[in-house]
This record gives structure tokens, sequence and C-alpha cells, in this order.
């Protein structure tokens, strides 16, 4: 199951998913879950079209996840707001029969998460490109995870694809949004840093351990 938001990320993912189902001597079939978070507001007709050519069956789960960030008034709503809809998606990967659940996440991503639990959590850590959830028995994938943004927002715009994530209301105020910045500000000076900081993750020693 493809976890869809309708971003280029996870719209690629389905482009690649459905070329790789066709080629792969590894037979899998596909399905995708795209969950409404504004309330039912979101206009999901192009994906539909996009994800029928694509002859990938399209959920659409509607979840109020922004009026209970609202309520809740997290400090870190980002966070809640993955693990609410990660633990949905899960859900819905086993109502529909598959225990793998395929998620759009980059190279960007993971070194903008290394950061943001490097500063405002005290920890080195990332999510792992595959992890298996012991409590609901699903296993994520994160297929994307060694390609950068721009790579792929290049792909996305080049193929015309019919990009429609729901506006976030705490998009402009998270804070990957601030590290995201910190990076392209690094990144001129150290064009490799997000490689560094992959190597970085897959290299931790003990012995640096304090
Ligand atoms: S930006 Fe919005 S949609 Fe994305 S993780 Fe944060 S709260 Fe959720």
């Amino acid at each position: 199951m493809i976890g869809l938001s309708g971003g280029k990320d996870s719209l690629i993912l389905s482009l690649a998913l459905a070329v790789l189902r066709r080629r792969s001597p590894v037979k899998f079939g596909l399905t995708a879950c795209i969950i409404d978070q504004t309330g039912g507001t979101m206009d999901t007709s192009l994906l539909e079209k996009f994800m029928a050519e694509l002859d990938i069956p399209l959920s659409i789960f509607d979840h109020p996840t922004y009026s209970i960030m609202e309520e809740r008034d997290e400090r870190s709503p980002c966070s809640l707001c993955a693990n609410l809809r990660r633990g949905i998606l899960a859900a819905q990967a086993k109502e529909a029969g598959t225990n793998v659940l395929a998620l759009g996440h980059h190279k960007d991503d993971a070194v903008e998460t290394v950061l943001l639990n490097l500063f405002y959590g005290g920890r080195f850590k990332c999510y792992q490109p595959n992890m298996f959830m012991t409590r609901t028995e699903v296993k994520v994938i994160r297929p994307l995870i060694y390609i950068e943004e721009r790579r792929i927002a290049l792909e996305a715009a080049r193929l015309d694809l019919p990009v429609t994530s729901a506006c976030c209301p705490y998009s402009e105020k998270s804070k990957r949004l601030s590290a995201k910045k910190i990076l392209e500000e690094m990144e001129k000076e150290i064009p490799e840093i997000k490689s560094n900081v992959i190597h970085a993750l897959k290299n931790v020693l003990e012995s640096d351990v304090w």
C-alpha cells in the first residue's frame, strides 16, 4: 500500500512502483490510500484519474487530523500528525490485505529529521529506510530515501504530474521548514552535506559515543 499525500513525492513513488511492478521478477500488487485531513474538502479528482491510469486502486480516508492538532495545541504538530497518519495507513494497509506500507520520504526528509531530532530532541536519530512496526505488524518501506528532493521535483515537473497536496495550516510554521532553510544555507558551503549526514547515520561508532 502506498501512502499517498498527493504531493510530488508520493506521486513519483506511485509511478516508480507501477513501473517496477511491470518489470520486476518478484511479483507484487499495489494499492494506495490518501488521508483527507481537511474534513472532506480536498479535491482528489486529478489524483483519482492519475492512479486509475497507473492501475493502482485508491481509497480515500477522511480523518480530522488538523482539528485534533488544533485542539491539542501540540508543541510539535508535525510529529503528532506523522504518527497519526502512519497509524491510519497501517490500519488501512491491513484492511486491504497487505502488510507493507510504502512512504515517499526522500533524502532531504531524512536529513531534516536528523537535524530536528538533534536540535529539538537531543538525539542523533532518524527513521529507518525499512522498519517493522511491531504493534501493527506492518513493514514500512521508503523506496525514495536516497533520492534528493530537487530531483523528484524536477521529474514531477517534467512529467507534469497532478500534484494536489492540500495546503496544511502548519506547513509554513513547521520546524521542518527551518531545518530545510538551515540545510540550504549550509549546502552552499558544503555541497555534499546531505550525503555526509546519511553516511553518519550508517556509521555510528560505539567508540565515538560519550
Ligand atoms: S506540515 Fe502539516 S501535513 Fe505535514 S506533517 Fe506537519 S502538520 Fe502534518
